[in-house]
């Protein structure tokens, strides 16, 4: 379970969408949320769009495997995509927030397969033109998400990995590198203990 997440506008849609073309073997986790859909977003690629009924509804059968309030709305990971996924030998990537990526790290089995990157803005002027040139969402709310971001970025410390998203090419390479080296972690691979008892043969 690959997360990345940063504050808006540090780049992170544009390098989850080079994750996916890359790698087959990599899915993106869909969240479920209430907030209204944006010009170009569709329903059931870019979110499940839900009422808050909906959604409270979600929380009280259990299918969300975190969930929390981001800018005012409620966002939340459908727990059954997965678990499935997971169980077919996928590796998931997923776009959540800081709080989303704690719920999952405290939790004690998904927790250990958690591998959690931070993206950083190389700068606050990058960060402001990135969130200006995007020019879908109303101003008050470009300057919420300005303010926000500050408060998004001290949680830094909480990510196995920080990644400065100065040139998209070279952050999209510095979360393959990431994701290469963690399916590499012994922890991680499955069926090694026979196949290193196969190559060591008959006692
Ligand atoms: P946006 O509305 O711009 O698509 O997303 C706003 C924020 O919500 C982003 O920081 C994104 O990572 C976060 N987010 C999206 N889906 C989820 C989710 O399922 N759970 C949590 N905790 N955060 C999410």
């Amino acid at each position: 379970m690959l997360v990345l997440s940063s504050p808006s506008g540090a780049g992170k849609t544009t390098i989850s969408r080079a994750m996916l073309e890359r790698d087959d073997n990599l899915t993106m986790s869909i969240s479920a949320t209430t907030r209204p859909m944006r010009p170009g977003e569709e329903d059931g690629k870019d979110y499940y769009f839900v009422d808050e009924d909906k959604f409270n509804q979600m929380i009280k059968d259990g299918e969300l495997l975190e969930h929390a309030n981001v800018f005012e709305n409620f966002y939340g990971t459908p727990r059954k995509p997965v678990e499935e996924a997971l169980a077919r030998g996928m590796d998931i990537l997923f776009d959540i927030d800081w709080q989303g990526t704690q719920k999952i790290a405290d939790d004690e089995i998904a927790g250990k397969d958690l591998v959690s990157v931070f993206i950083l803005p190389p700068n606050t002027a990058e960060l402001e033109n990135r969130l200006r040139t995007r020019a879908q969402d109303p101003e008050e709310v470009v300057q919420q998400r300005m303010s926000k971001a500050s408060d998004e970025m001290s949680h830094y410390r909480e990510y196995n990995y920080v990644i400065v998203n100065d040139e998209i090419e070279a952050s999209v390479q510095q979360v393959q590198t990431i994701l290469a080296t963690e399916r590499m972690h012994i922890e991680r691979q499955i069926g090694l203990h026979e196949f290193v008892q196969e190559l060591r043969g008959p006692e």
